[in-house]
């Protein structure tokens, strides 16, 4: 449930409030708008609510008792009416700019990834992305680097100043991602990995959660409450297309899923439209919708040489087609009166 304090409730009220329900069993989450503080509580048995809340509505400084009926919590709006910003060095997600992550889909080389990150960087990227450990859905493809790739994305950090993303498919992999990576990512494959999501979940970096391709939006931010419960709640969402009878993209890109989410959770929402189609040529439209639609961020993949890239060629797009995206991007975002995220 939600408690909204009445204005002006000072922080000894506030106190009373949070050690009556602590007493009663709820684990409190307390979040401080502009406008006033909300108080959530979660965990106590659903048949002692109603007792609850009357104890609740007694107290002179409560305004209100809000139960949330969405079967998540933590992450939904009724939670927490005020959007998540979720900060990564100087770029914020969810405080209204857009920012760009782009890169390789996977690390490859040293020079691939190097230039592509000062290419990117050059044309106006905010984060880096770049895969270490690749899910492939043949045992024979490749599988990234490892822990080398990881090393040469701290590499490109260092060189570039820009923050990196990069997935972690391991629960025992956590640690060691998260010394290199700025932000975790959790692909779409590892969406229902419940075990990988609460270890995440106890890590303290920033997480980008990929909608699983067959997931619903309500089991994606099921999987997002696991984070949340653990005690992340730096979250960001990624909508990566689903699947659908279509077969002629790679996937379906959910345009719908950006403004539907943004209804029902406070978290961020990024849009990646090269996974979302598989097309080289429809990213950038795509792309532009998603901006268009309400996306806090974009996530797109690059490539030196897509020809020769050793995943996701077909989607990756050329350093002279991340040029031109940018400022298309730019313009949609500043039609709606949002300005670009700031980057070191
Ligand atoms: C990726 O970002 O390269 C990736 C594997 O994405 P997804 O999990 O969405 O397939
Ligand atoms: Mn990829």
């Amino acid at each position: 449930m939600v408690i909204l304090p009445k204005p002006n409730c000072t922080d000894g009220e506030l106190n009373e409030i949070t050690t009556l329900l602590e007493t009663l069993g709820y684990s409190v989450h307390i979040s401080k708008g502009v406008e006033r503080t909300v108080i959530g509580a979660v965990g106590a048995p659903d048949a002692d609510k109603a007792a609850a809340i009357q104890r609740l509505e007694a107290l002179p400084q409560v305004d209100r008792v809000v139960p949330v009926l969405k079967p998540y919590k933590l992450v939904s709006r009724d939670f927490q009416p005020n959007n998540t910003v979720v900060r990564v060095g100087s770029v914020c997600f969810g405080d209204g700019s857009l920012s760009i992550m782009a890169g390789p889909c996977t690390v490859e080389t040293p020079e691939q990834l190097l230039s592509t990150a000062r290419a990117v960087k050059d044309a106006g990227a905010h984060v880096l992305r770049g895969g270490a450990y690749k899910p492939s859905t043949s045992p024979y493809g490749f599988q990234g680097l490892g822990e080398e790739g990881l090393r040469l994305l701290s590499e490109a950090r260092e060189e570039t100043g820009m923050p990196v993303i990069t997935e972690v498919m391991d629960p025992r992999d956590v640690e060691l991602v998260s010394a290199h990576a700025d932000i975790l990512q959790i692909g779409a494959r590892s969406m229902t990995n419940f075990s990988l999501l609460k270890e995440v979940g106890a890590a303290r970096r920033p997480v980008m959660l990929k909608r699983g391709m067959s997931s619903t939006i309500e089991e994606w931010l099921h999987a997002a409450e696991y984070l949340a419960t653990h005690g992340n709640t730096e979250i960001l969402l990624c909508e990566r297309g689903i699947r659908t009878f279509e077969t002629a993209t790679r996937n379906t890109f959910d345009v719908n899923a950006i403004p539907v989410v943004q209804s029902l959770s406070h978290l961020p929402v990024v849009a990646d439209p090269s996974h979302g189609t598989g097309r080289r040529a429809l990213v950038a439209p795509v792309a532009r919708a998603a901006v268009a639609a309400g996306a806090d961020s974009v996530m797109v993949e690059v490539h030196p040489d897509p020809s020769s890239a050793l995943k996701d060629g077909a989607q990756a797009l050329t350093f002279a087609d991340f040029r031109r995206l940018v400022p298309e991007l730019r313009a949609v975002a500043a039609a709606l009166g949002r300005p670009m995220a700031i980057s070191d």
